[in-house]
């Protein structure tokens, strides 16, 4: 909803002391997730939770990136992360679960791209014929192909791999690219399936799973699409 849309970014402090009404199940659930909302100004947090959130970031130098991701960002003229990047580039670095709230336009995409890329590049050269390490679902082609080009900038001088995956298209040129051994897929729902159910991708290898514009995503009617998704991969990583 708006106001939450509007809230800001409030990564859970570590010694939640608040009351919480939930069953410990569920609080455990909550306290291993990194909630980052953006932008707004209003804050309506308790002081102690405001005081957590004033961690800035100023540089990106200051974010710890690879050197090949750093560069890219440098030729970019990226100086400054953006404040979903600040929250929540970190917490994705240390390997946590990140739920975002942010708009369009204010570098959500880089938020997710930049870790995922520095921790595959750990292990480059790993790749395998048709079972990527990373998968990007989006609503529609259109943002998993402005998801694909922003990924190809920032990783451009890491040697990894990405095939980009939607529907309305001749699925062959997309086989071949994943038979040619894929790191990154960037995919909407129906054609990932589509290709999952020929055996031409597996989901087996997957350890960071992105769901961008999740919400878009349900509300297009894609949630049993995104659900058979997540059920074929052996240990979900929820960044998004
Ligand atoms: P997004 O919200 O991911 O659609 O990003 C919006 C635009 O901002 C994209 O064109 C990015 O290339 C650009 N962008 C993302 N992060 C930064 C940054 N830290 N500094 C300057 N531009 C950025």
């Amino acid at each position: 909803d708006g106001a939450k849309r509007r809230s800001s970014a409030v990564p859970y402090p570590k010694n939640n002391h608040q009351k919480s009404t939930r069953s410990g199940r569920a609080r455990g659930r909550v306290k291993r997730r990194c909630a980052v909302e953006s932008m707004g100004t209003q804050p309506a947090q308790p002081a102690r939770i405001r005081k957590y959130i004033q961690v800035t970031i100023s540089n990106f130098s200051d974010l710890g990136l690879a050197d090949p991701i750093q560069r890219a960002l440098t030729a970019k003229n990226y100086i400054t992360p953006t404040p979903i990047q600040a929250r929540a580039i970190p917490e994705l670095l240390k390997g946590k679960d990140v739920l975002g709230i942010a708009q369009t336009g204010t570098g959500k995409t880089a938020a997710f791209a930049l870790p995922i890329l520095q921790r595959l590049s750990r292990g480059q050269g790993n790749r395998k014929p048709r079972s990527p390490r990373a998968l990007i679902l989006a609503p529609t082609r259109e943002l998993a192909i402005q998801i694909g080009d922003e990924f190809r900038a920032y990783g451009k001088h890491l040697h990894l791999r990405l095939s980009v995956i939607f529907g309305g298209v001749s699925q062959v040129p997309q086989v071949k690219a994943l038979g040619r051994g894929v790191d990154i897929v960037v995919a909407t729902p129906g054609r990932l399936l589509d290709l999952m159910n020929q055996r031409q991708i597996s989901l087996g290898a997957v350890e960071h799973l992105v769901l961008d514009e999740a919400d878009r995503m349900l509300d297009m009617g894609f949630v049993r699409d995104v659900r058979k998704i997540i059920a074929a991969m052996p240990r979900a990583r929820w960044m998004w």
